[in-house]
């Protein structure tokens, strides 16, 4: 681009300027024009030396209508109300859905699915486009389909009402100012100077030839051809395309730092996060630290984000939606992390740990039936809370959110929605919403929009109707998505924006992202309840391509005229296709333009120092501190060693994903807690076999009743829900119970849910527990032991062996109750058989282990060693060896089978495994490690939850 070329927004201000000298009305075809040149204005001003002056004349169309309008009001020339976007979307949502109640069981035109809302956007931006082409007259001769017949009748209400009650629409407002120019009602300027109008629409045409018509003479300023040649950049992707703007402006500005620059972008909504995040990598690295002030940023985008998606505006949208019923549980674990919500007070300064402990031990670990929490329901979590002292804010904020909705206990009752407005405000001072936020002037900009949305929702008392909470909410929801927020401007070098936007600006250099034949021009979209004919006629947008494109050429145009030089930049291959330039270019005088693909340059950022920690140095655990736990330590530690000392002594764990209803998990625990329950008052097989099918379905039903109502019934499931899953835990059992009627050798049972607690292995002290022993009967007598752990899940006897065992659950048991006494004193029977119950149905239900001698185990695997006592001699010197491992703090990243041990560990963020290594088949593949029963036989998961308390 050349500097030294003529400047065009300097040209453009002068001219400005001039014309306010004269006397002259500026009118500008968007807010963001009216913006740039009042500044510009403001900034002669005091390069003049002027101490102050009267603000300059220059305002967007609407603010002009606005304006006038309002002068006719005050001379007592008009006296109807004119309703805002929101009020007049209310009329028009009011006509639809009386007449989708009225015709609801008959066929109509609104037999479409869309939603009323939709239907009332819809026929508003119809409405609209109607008196910008001065077409309402047309519109019943030309309709021809149900849908557009549907709008004659709803357009007819419409008018009907706003006569009744004395409205105007924004839509009318150009053709009544018309009529009171006419009528010589309004006293107007000498002169006006259009900027920025790339075409008029009939009604501002009529307008202004009426304006026109009393003397006020009108100029239209625009651009000047071009005076530089443009470019155009290939790019061979949509990623090198937004890396080399980024990095064309970054040398721009580094060249020239007062510099205007602007980014335009045809679909900008679509590719906003994507620009962000290049230009924020490219343009300002150091703002990608999320704790960086957002003044940082060399660029911004200068139209706004709805309202509803702003942090504090989207908290305060929750908090509302929790008032009026159950909120979604990734919303109120969004709730509680929040800032803006109940914020915390210096006497408890780490109450926001405390919160996150909450949510994943005690807000997850629920199973309700929906995915959903209602507020009194939640209140009563966190009071029955063990820790609960440990949230003071939380509570008392809770308690005031409850006082409130006690006092407004009927919600559903209606009110106008100014009252509504107040409890909602009443609601969030109760939440503490947004108190404790640094006031940043985002935030106070964001809280001031915020205020005026409720002013908003008060407005629609118009009609004098009242409304539930919830319909109330409902408007303030469509409020807050509709409302664009934009922070005030910093001005900040590099302004990205729409080509719209840009119209009626001028800059130093502009950059033109996405002009191939795919992305520009776009394509409008015509209106589905106007006719077609009457659309085409008119030229309305979309209905007459070679009118849109001739635009398109207007717009693409006057850009290439707004700064010296403009690259016109796309990408070679989208996901779409192959593209080339944009045929809008066609009138743009370009650069010789290059054949090759401009290709990203590898990234300049400075190299990142890495910094070599060797993990294979122990880390002893601090002295005077015992080491604790359950299996679970030995089968981590087998695992990985950074995996045992992450989760064993930093006590870092993965975020259980809240489940709806019982999980895998929970229902191999029912089927832990209902064998235990049948096996306390059967006791052996020759009971069982004495039992007749009625007695042992008996005792199976009791048995399951009492471990759901003890365990798992949560008040909130419904009774269909239980009956199912009884008569599944039924069906499972029975068979089972046959398995160990006719299958097994005799046996008695000799205890069950045994824990053994404090015992030795190597340096540490664990707590083991096993599900159930039998005593092995020969001959009517004992003859041994044998160990069992219940499984509804795959598992193998392998899982045993092996320096680093998957299981090593069984093997412990069996080592401590060989060397240590039960608490009964008695010395041990002979071990007989190790083995793990397999509860599930079809071929793999089985008993299945290792057994001293024949015929203990229906399944017996081939035992590695020479009898069960010397493998059990061999399990010692293993689990004694990974005890040691682990207190000695060998932490080193070394998983037992990478990468299979690490898909599904929930300590990589801390391990720093490369992600990538982890391909597809492996994820299908289970975790050895991860065993879905083992936290339900093992203590440590009641332990780790007790540490972090
Ligand atoms: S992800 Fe792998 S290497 Fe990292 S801690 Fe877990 S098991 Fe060890």
């Amino acid at each position: 681009m050349d500097v030294s070329a003529a400047l065009p927004a300097q040209l453009m201000q002068s001219r400005v300027r001039q014309a306010l000298t004269r006397g002259a009305t500026v009118l500008t075809a968007n807010q963001r024009a009216a913006r740039t040149l009042r500044r510009a204005f403001d900034l002669h001003q005091r390069e003049l030396g002027l101490a102050s002056w009267q603000p300059p004349p220059i305002l967007a169309w609407e603010t002009w209508l606005g304006s006038l309008w309002h002068r006719l009001l005050v001379d007592g020339h008009a006296s109807e109300l004119l309703l805002s976007p929101t009020q007049e979307h209310r009329v028009w949502r009011n006509i639809i859905a009386a007449e989708i109640a009225a015709a609801s069981a008959t066929a109509s035109a609104t037999d479409s699915l869309r939603p009323v809302d939709a239907l009332a956007e819809t026929a508003a931006s119809a409405w609209s486009l109607l008196h910008d082409y001065r077409a309402r007259h047309r519109l019943a001769a030309a309709a021809d389909t149900s849908d557009t017949r549907a709008f004659v009748r709803w357009a007819r209400a419409f008018e009907r009402v706003c006569r009744d009650r004395g409205y105007l629409t924004q839509a009318e407002l150009a053709e009544a100012l018309r009529a009171a120019v006419a009528a010589g009602k309004i006293s107007l300027p000498r002169e006006l100077l259009l900027v920025g109008f790339d075409s008029k629409r009939p009604a501002q045409i009529a307008l202004l030839d009426a304006v026109g018509g009393t003397g006020t003479q009108i100029d239209d300023l625009q651009p000047e051809s071009a005076r530089a040649a443009s470019t155009i950049v290939r790019a061979s992707n949509a990623y090198d395309e937004l890396t080399a703007c980024a990095r064309r402006l970054r040398d721009r500005l580094t060249e020239q730092p007062e510099a205007a620059l602007a980014v335009i972008v045809p679909a900008i909504d679509d590719e906003r996060a994507e620009i962000d995040r290049v230009f924020r990598q490219l343009l300002a690295p150091e703002a990608n630290d999320i704790a960086a002030p957002v003044g940082l940023l060399p660029y911004e985008f200068s139209l706004g984000v709805p309202l509803a998606h702003t942090p504090l505006v989207a908290t305060a949208l929750d908090i509302l939606r929790w008032a009026a019923g159950p909120l979604p549980f990734d919303r109120v674990t969004a709730l509680l992390l929040s800032p803006h919500f109940a914020p915390t007070v210096a006497e408890s300064p780490s109450e926001h740990l405390h919160r996150a402990e909450f949510d994943a031990f005690v807000l997850r670990e629920r199973q309700p039936l929906l995915p959903e929490i209602s507020l009194d329901n939640f209140a009563q979590l966190v009071a029955g809370w063990r820790h609960a002292s440990r949230l003071p804010a939380l509570s008392r904020h809770l308690r005031a959110l409850q006082a409130v909705m006690r006092r407004n206990a009927s919600n559903a009752a209606e009110r106008t929605h100014a009252d509504w407005a107040a409890t909602m405000h009443d609601l969030l001072e109760a939440a503490g919403w947004s108190a404790g936020s640094e006031d940043s002037s985002i935030e106070f900009q964001t809280r001031r929009k915020w205020e005026s949305a409720l002013d908003e929702l008060a407005t629609l008392d118009f009609e004098g109707n009242r409304v539930s909470f919830a319909a109330a909410f409902a408007a303030l929801e469509r409020i807050a998505a509709k409302t664009l927020f934009a922070p005030e401007s910093r001005h900040a070098p590099i302004q990205i924006m729409g080509p719209l936007e840009a119209a009626g600006s001028a800059f130093d250099a502009i950059w033109f992202l996405r002009a191939g034949d795919l992305g520009w021009p776009a394509v409008p979209a015509t209106n589905p309840l106007l006719p077609w004919r009457l659309q085409r006629d008119l030229a309305m947008p979309g209905a007459d391509p070679a009118r849109d494109f001739e635009l398109a050429k207007r717009i693409t145009a006057r850009i290439a005229a707004s700064a010296p030089g403009v690259d016109f930049s796309y990408a070679r291959q989208t996901a779409d296709g192959d593209q080339r330039p944009s045929p809008a270019l066609a009138g743009v005088a370009i650069e010789s333009p290059g054949s090759a693909d401009l290709v990203a340059a590898p990234t300049d950022a400075e190299p990142i120092l890495l910094e070599c920690l060797p993990d294979d140095v122990p880390i002893p655990s601090p002295p005077g501190r015992a080491l604790e736990g359950g299996a679970g330590i030995l089968a981590a530690q087998a695992a990985c060693g950074f995996r045992a000392f992450a989760e064993k002594r930093l006590y870092s764990s993965a975020l259980e994903p809240a489940s709806l209803g019982l999980d895998h998990r929970e229902r191999g625990n029912l089927v832990h807690a209902v064998l235990d329950r049948f096996w306390a008052q059967v006791e052996g097989q020759a009971a069982l076999r004495g039992m007749t099918t009625a007695d042992r379905d008996d005792t199976l039903a009791r048995s399951i009743d009492e471990a759901l109502a003890r365990y798992h019934a949560d008040p909130g499931w419904p009774r269909e829900y239980l009956d199912a899953e009884r008569l599944r835990l039924l069906n499972l059992l029975r068979q089972w119970m046959d398995y160990e009627a006719t299958e097994r050798s005799p046996f008695v049972v000799k205890s069950r849910e045994e824990q053994r607690k404090d015992v030795q292995i190597g340096p540490l002290r664990l707590n083991v527990r096993v599900d159930r022993v039998d005593t092995s009967l020969v001959d009517g007598g004992p003859a041994g032991e044998i160990i069992l752990d219940y499984k509804t899940g795959l598992a193998k006897p392998a899982d045993w062996l092996g320096d680093r065992p998957d299981a090593p659950q069984l093997p412990l048991y069996a080592v401590v109750s060989r060397s240590h006494p039960s608490q009964s004193g008695e010395s041990p029977l002979p071990l007989a058989g190790i083995a793990f119950a397999t509860v599930r149905p079809g071929t793999e239900m089985g008993v299945n282990g290792y057994e001293a001698r024949d015929g203990v185990l229906p399944k017996a695997a081939k035992l590695p060693a020479e009898s069960l006592d010397a493998q059990v001699d061999e399990w010692r010197a293993t689990l004694t060896s990974l005890a040691e491992d682990f207190h000695s703090g060998h932490a080193a990243v070394a998983p037992k089978q990478y990468p299979a041990t690490c898909q599904y560990c929930g300590q990589r963020l801390l391990c720093r495994l490369d992600p990538s290594a982890l391909s597809a088949e492996v994820l299908a593949e289970p975790d050895p490690y991860l065993d879905p029963e083992s936290d339900a036989t093992d203590p440590d998961a009641a332990e780790l939850e007790a540490d972090f308390g």
